[in-house]
């Protein structure tokens, strides 16, 4: 297939680029860098069956020649305010990706009969009432709450999608992303895995935001790209949950990254740093996924942290 990515400079892109050229696919990256890096494609310059186009997904996108598919993974992703890579630091561009940019995305599926994929979220439960998060929970979400402009524009997407699907037909996907993590995330974006990682590497006390209560569920990025393909080739249109269910709290996890990096200066507490609508508790039933999919992800978290170490080491300079 020639598969059109945007965000293809981002973490979860870069990787799917990867894994899609592995495949034998002929991939086009697209991405405005606003929160990813060309340092993350840069391994595939020259590459015969990589094409990147840099380009805003807000506005009309034009791609040469045939596409096959489509997957919109182009979106600010942290949450945390304290990062300028934040989307409440980017709050129209944020609404705009998920709103025009999957507009603009359905369109070019639409116009060349070709498959098409949304990156949706596990924020689109927002602070779950039903736990573990099943795919047919609506979600206890703010409207016009401090992560509205991400929830609501995720949730907004999957509207299009569904609505593109009933209407036209087109052959599209849903996967809802549970907190994943690995190498080539940003170390300034702000979110827990790049900011407990460097702050444990140079040997600094782990910021735990509240009183680390709060859950999440951590899949390693090699586990989530396998389920993703096995989405793209699937027959699946409802949404469907990836993640690792190994739920841990903030402050378990805090524990594990301190005990793997060998970092004695333990933790400290930030009440004043917790975000406003931080989800209390966070897992995935990925029961659709298993039987549809036949998936599950692998890699527990102390292999994949340790996997991911030594990229944030030589990012930090730390031999
Ligand atoms: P990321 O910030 O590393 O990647 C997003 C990429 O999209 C960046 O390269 C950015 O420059 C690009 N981008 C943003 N707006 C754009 C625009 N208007 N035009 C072109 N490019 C644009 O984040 P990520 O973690 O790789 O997330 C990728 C996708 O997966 C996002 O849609 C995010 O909502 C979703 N997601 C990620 C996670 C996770 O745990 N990483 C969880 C749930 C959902
Ligand atoms: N968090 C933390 N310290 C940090 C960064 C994040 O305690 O330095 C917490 C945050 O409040 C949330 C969890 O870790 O409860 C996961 O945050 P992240 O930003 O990774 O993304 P989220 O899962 O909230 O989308």
């Amino acid at each position: 297939m020639r598969i059109l990515i945007t965000g293809a400079a981002g973490f979860l892109g870069s990787h799917l680029c990867d894994r899609l050229l592995k495949e034998g696919h002929s991939v086009i990256g697209m991405d405005n860098f606003i929160t990813g890096s060309p340092d993350n494609l840069a391994h595939l310059a020259g590459h015969p069956n990589f094409l990147f186009i840099r380009h805003d997904v807000a506005n009309f996108i034009f791609v040469p020649g045939k596409v096959d598919a489509v997957m919109h993974f182009a979106s600010p992703a942290s949450p945390n305010p304290n990062s300028p890579y934040g989307y409440t630091n980017l709050p129209i561009q944020t609404m705009k990706a998920g709103a025009l940019g999957t507009h603009n995305s359905l369109g070019v599926a639409r116009a060349q009969n070709a498959r098409f994929l949304l990156a949706s979220t596990s924020e689109i439960y927002g602070d779950p009432l039903e736990h573990p998060q099943k795919e047919t929970y609506w979600g206890h979400v703010d409207p016009i709450g401090v992560r509205s402009m991400y929830d609501e524009a995720k949730r907004f997407a999957e509207a299009l999608t569904m609505t593109y699907h009933r209407t036209h037909g087109i052959n599209s996907h849903i996967v809802r992303i549970f907190n994943t993590y690995g190498t080539r995330m940003r170390l300034d974006d702000g979110r827990v895995v790049p900011n407990f990682i460097q702050q444990a590497l140079r040997g600094e006390p782990l910021t735990v935001y509240g009183d680390g209560a709060q859950t999440r569920s951590f899949c390693f990025v090699d586990d989530l790209v396998e389920g993703i393909y096995r989405l793209l080739l699937s027959d699946e249109h409802m949404p469907v949950n990836i993640g690792n269910p190994a739920e841990t709290s903030i402050l378990q996890f805090a524990e594990t990254i301190n005990r793997l990096t060998g970092n004695q200066a333990g933790i400290v507490i930030k009440p004043d740093l917790r975000l406003g609508d931080d989800p209390q508790r966070r897992q995935p039933d990925i029961t659709r996924a298993r039987q549809i999919l036949n998936w599950q992800p692998n890699i527990p978290l102390d292999e994949g942290i340790a996997r991911t170490i030594p990229y944030f080491r030589a990012k930090l300079g730390l031999s």
